[in-house]
């Protein structure tokens, strides 16, 4: 099931043509995105989600983006949904067209949540660590490169995803070539030991989380210490858990990394899972 809505509130039709050629979201992947779980009707961090959106386009100089417009299309696709329990509720906004006036191209898309995501969550997944590329201080020092935007231009993400599959893996932690543990093509890196759980910095470069800031709320409510620290691979393989979180898988442990197998983290992890969800 899908539904689509744009941000004057109409519904339009996904499986119909919407974005024109020359959309430089299309000829480019320029532009920015955001993906939100729904879970019976009620979105799951919806403000830092646009708050976030806002932030990409700034980094990209799009113009703000039109929040109220994108909060009626979220309610129309609401409205409309008669799937399962849960959505991805994806938030796109692109340059608009070549040589256009630069209006914004934009909508918003719900999408039913596949067997591999529940898979996932359920039964955890093997990681490949691979060198991004990036090394500390280079998002301050080359904007440019749009480091931790969440921009359209995701093919280098889903190319070390095609990677990991070569590699006998599903998923991928991401390293400077020091080896710091940096993120996934589509999630946080989150580590726990004993009662204390660590991020790196999102000032590497990365992404900074809803997922991870909403485990990090519960967690700290809870009595757990919780730390933005660089993380270094070695650490992950003698950690209490390596969790990867994003917003539709949720909270995914790692059971092996680079073809070894890590503590079982199953404990761990479902103590995660029940902090995560107790914030909703
Ligand atoms: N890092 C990257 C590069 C991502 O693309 C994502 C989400 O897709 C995340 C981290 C996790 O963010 P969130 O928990 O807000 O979904």
């Amino acid at each position: 099931m899908r539904v689509l809505a744009l941000l004057d509130g109409t519904q339009a039709d996904p499986d119909s043509p919407l974005i024109r050629v020359d959309d430089l979201g299309l000829m480019r992947g320029d532009g920015v995105f955001e993906t939100i779980l729904v879970v019976d009707g009620k979105p799951r961090e919806l403000g830092p989600h646009l708050d976030r959106l806002a932030r990409s386009a700034a980094l990209l100089d799009l113009p703000d983006p039109d929040r109220a417009g994108f909060e009626r299309a979220v309610d129309v696709v609401l409205a409309n949904w008669s799937g399962g329990r849960e959505i991805a509720l994806k938030l796109v906004m692109t340059r608009g067209v070549e040589g256009g006036d630069g209006t914004p191209t934009a909508f918003a898309l719900g999408m039913d949540i596949g067997p591999k995501v529940h898979a996932q969550r359920a039964e955890g997944l093997a990681a490949v660590t691979l060198d991004r590329g990036i090394e500390p201080g280079l998002m301050e020092r080359a904007p440019w490169l749009l480091l931790s935007a969440k921009s359209l231009s995701y093919a280098v993400n889903m190319a070390a995803l095609r990677e990991a599959e070569r590699r006998g893996a599903s998923e991928v932690v991401f390293t400077t070539s020091s080896g710091s543990v940096l993120e996934g093509p589509t999630s946080t890196v989150v580590v726990a030991r004993g009662k204390t759980l660590t991020t790196p910095p999102h000032s590497l470069g990365l992404l900074p989380g809803t997922t991870q800031a909403a485990l990090f709320r519960a967690a700290a409510r809870a009595g757990w210490t919780v730390e933005v620290e660089p993380v270094a691979v070695d650490d992950l393989y003698d950690a209490d858990a390596v969790v990867l979180a994003s917003s539709v898988r949720k909270l995914t442990r790692v059971h092996t990394l680079d073809g070894k197998a890590l503590p079982d983290s199953a404990g761990v992890h479902a103590e995660l899972v029940e902090l995560y969800e107790s914030e909703y």
